[in-house]
C-alpha cells in the first residue's frame, strides 16, 4: 500500500507537469479568437474548445513524424551570420541549402506560409473541420515563432550553461506567471503577406535571444 502511494505520488506531478507543457499554446489559441473580426468570431466561437485543445497537436506529432520538428525552429545562425541573407522564399532557400540542412535547421517561417495556405484552402472548399484544423495549427507555429529560444541553435542554453532553460521559459514561467500577464492586444490586423510577416516575426523574435539568456 505504501508502495502504492509513493508511485501515485510521483505519477501525479509527472501528468501534470507533462499538460501543463502545452498551457501556454492553449492559452495562446483560445484568447485569439476574441480578437477577430464580426465576420469570423461566430464560427471560431463555436470550434473554441477544438482551436484550444488541439493547439498542441503539432507537438504531439513530433512524436510520430520525424519531419514535423523542424516546423517549429529556425537556428538563425546555423543558416546565416544576417537573418537578412537568409532567402525569404522557401524555393530559394531549398535551393541554396538543400533539404537535408533545411530539415536539421528549421523551417518555422515557411511552414507558417504552408499552414496559410492550407487555412485558406479549406476555408475554399467550406471543410470546417479542416478550417479548425489548420487554424490550430497556425496558432501553434506562430505562437512558436515567438518563443526566442526556437529561434537560435542555443535552443536549450547549452552553449551558454544555461541547461534547461528551454522548459523553464516556455513551460514553468506561464504557468507561474500568466496571471499577471496582459493579454489585452487589440483587434487582429489583416496581413498583407503572410511570408514577409512571419520573416518579420522571426526576425524580431531571434533579436531578443540574448535578453532571454541574460534574464
Ligand atoms: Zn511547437
Amino acid at each position: 500500500m505504501k508502495r502504492l502511494t509513493i508511485l501515485i505520488a510521483l505519477i501525479i506531478p509527472l501528468f501534470f507537469c507533462t499538460s501543463w507543457g502545452f498551457f501556454a499554446h492553449q492559452r495562446i489559441n483560445n484568447l485569439a479568437i476574441f480578437t477577430l473580426p464580426s465576420g469570423m468570431i461566430g464560427f471560431y466561437k463555436k470550434g473554441i474548445k477544438y482551436i484550444t485543445e488541439h493547439a498542441v497537436d503539432p507537438d504531439k506529432r513530433r512524436y510520430a513524424d520525424t519531419l514535423e520538428a523542424p516546423r517549429h525552429y529556425l537556428d538563425v545562425e546555423n543558416y546565416e551570420s544576417d537573418i537578412d541573407s537568409i532567402p525569404k522564399k522557401y524555393n530559394d532557400a531549398l535551393a541554396k541549402y538543400g533539404l537535408k540542412h533545411l530539415n536539421a535547421n528549421g523551417i518555422v517561417p515557411w511552414q507558417i506560409q504552408r499552414t496559410y495556405y492550407n487555412l485558406v484552402k479549406a476555408f475554399k472548399t467550406r471543410d470546417s473541420i479542416k478550417i479548425l484544423k489548420y487554424a490550430a495549427d497556425l496558432g501553434h507555429y506562430i505562437g512558436d515563432a515567438h518563443v526566442p529560444l526556437h529561434t537560435t541553435n542555443n535552443h536549450n542554453g547549452q552553449l551558454t550553461n544555461q541547461a534547461g532553460i528551454h522548459a523553464f521559459w516556455e513551460s514553468r514561467l506561464p504557468e507561474l506567471f500568466s496571471t499577471n500577464y496582459n493579454f489585452i492586444v487589440g483587434k487582429a490586423q489583416y496581413i498583407e503577406n503572410p511570408l514577409e510577416e512571419s520573416w518579420k516575426i522571426v526576425k524580431h523574435t531571434h533579436s531578443l535571444v540574448d535578453s532571454v539568456l541574460t534574464f
